[in-house]
């Protein structure tokens, strides 16, 4: 294979704020990639949590080019078909009523928070603009996501910080008690921290979490860009606790790998966007919609969502089992297939390294942070891939304590 261009290629031409691996894929197939040099490898990342029917699915490639064939893109000045069939799906399959749709994570919280305070404004007056988030939090990084997500290395340095924010430690039910007010227009969280290490809040947390937004007439604002369209074995995490949210939003696995995202929300609350409130010119392309469409078929089915739950058992077993022989994970947490194991005391900080040999090695994982190796791979890997990925896995491990 001639390849022009190599992965020294991004130092020269690309901004430096990735530092991607030392090899550059070519293609894929189900849950295996291949780099230039037609080295094989074992996807257990997923493209971050966004491959949820693995690499070149047929139904995919099947409904990107009959769209291809028909309809790219008509701006919102018009709507198209795959966007309102995709919508009808989403308000059919959760508690929404109303779909808003976006390009990335980011851009679906910010609609979400941006609609959080119109929200507020209009229904209390222009105080109600305060959000709660949680420490340790993601939501993106456009300057209100990385305001409002949980890590300030993200937000700091960028001017001024963005006012009406604050943050409270996940899980902790009475510091959020103690931070909400009848000013607040939203508490926003991931049912599943995924970033910030793969840690799943309670059903105790969450219901709590409602009450409190509730009482003092606050949305609920899940963002299930990494938790939804169904990495936890439910079609979105919420459905696990039975909590519901005002506002949900998903990105992620909602295309596949084809870029599209979404805010999910009531008719009432979705009432405060009227024209020209809010907007985006891709928002709802036709193409990212039947992809999306296609992906929301297969996924939102028992065989797919019941297969999730059966995956996470023989992957969890397997990394407690390597966790206990080489020491090196102290746990295994997570909910479906994001799942996180955490790095023992004597290894702690070394997620990346385990990354590194295990690229060695032929297997790609993630971290969720130094201390977390996270694993997010197709919802439908085979079992093969499963086991030859562990074997891989495996292997790194014994060189990193050997
Ligand atoms: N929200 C959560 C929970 C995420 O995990 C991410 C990305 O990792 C985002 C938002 C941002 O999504 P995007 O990178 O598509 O903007």
């Amino acid at each position: 294979m001639s390849a022009t261009v190599g992965r020294s290629d991004f130092d020269r031409v690309m901004v430096p704020n990735y530092a991607p691996v030392n090899m550059v894929p070519v293609r894929g197939a189900g849950s295996r990639l291949w780099d230039q040099q037609d080295r094989e490898y074992v996807d257990l990342a997923g493209g971050i949590a966004v491959n949820a029917l693995g690499h070149a699915h047929p139904a995919m490639i099947e409904a990107l080019n009959e769209q291809a064939h028909k309809l790219w893109h008509v701006s919102n000045i018009m709507t198209n078909e795959p966007a309102l069939r995709l919508a009808d799906k989403l308000v059919r399959a959760t508690f929404a009523e109303r779909v808003f749709f976006a390009n990335s994570g980011a851009e679906a919280n910010e609609a979400a928070f941006k609609l959080a305070r119109r929200w507020g404004h209009n229904t209390c007056g222009a105080q109600k603009h305060q959000i709660i988030a949680c420490t340790n939090s993601f939501h993106g990084r456009s300057l209100f996501t990385v305001s409002v997500g949980g890590q300030p290395k993200y937000s700091e340095g960028f001017g001024p910080a963005m006012g009406g924010i604050s943050h409270v430690p996940y899980q902790d039910i009475a510091a959020l008690e103690a931070a909400i007010s009848d000013d607040t227009c939203a508490v926003v969280l991931e049912p599943v921290q995924g970033e910030g290490g793969v840690i799943p809040a309670s059903t105790e947390y969450l219901r709590a979490v409602r009450a409190l937004c509730d009482k003092h007439h606050a949305l609920l604002v899940f963002d299930e860009v990494q938790s939804g369209m169904g990495r936890t074995g439910k079609l979105f995490a919420y459905m696990q606790s039975g909590v519901v949210p005002d506002i949900l939003t998903s990105a992620k696995s909602l295309g596949g790998g084809f870029p599209i995202s979404a805010m999910l929300t009531t008719a009432a609350i979705a009432e405060h966007f009227v024209v020209g409130t809010h907007g985006s010119t891709y928002g709802g392309n036709p193409l990212a919609c039947a992809v999306a469409e296609r992906v929301l078929d297969i996924v939102n089915t028992p065989a797919v969502l019941d297969g999730v739950q059966q995956r996470h058992e023989t992957i969890r077993a397997e990394l407690e089992q390597m966790g206990t022989e080489f020491g090196v994970f102290s746990s295994v947490r997570g909910s479906g297939l994001l799942l996180g194991a955490v790095m023992s005391d004597t290894f702690k900080g070394r997620a990346k390294d385990v990354q590194a040999l295990a690229q060695e090695e032929g297997v790609l994982v993630l971290q969720a942070g130094p201390d977390v190796v996270r694993l997010a791979p197709s919802l439908i890997i085979e079992q093969e891939d499963i086991a030859e990925g562990m074997t891989r896995l495996r292997a790194a491990l014994r060189r990193m304590v050997g």
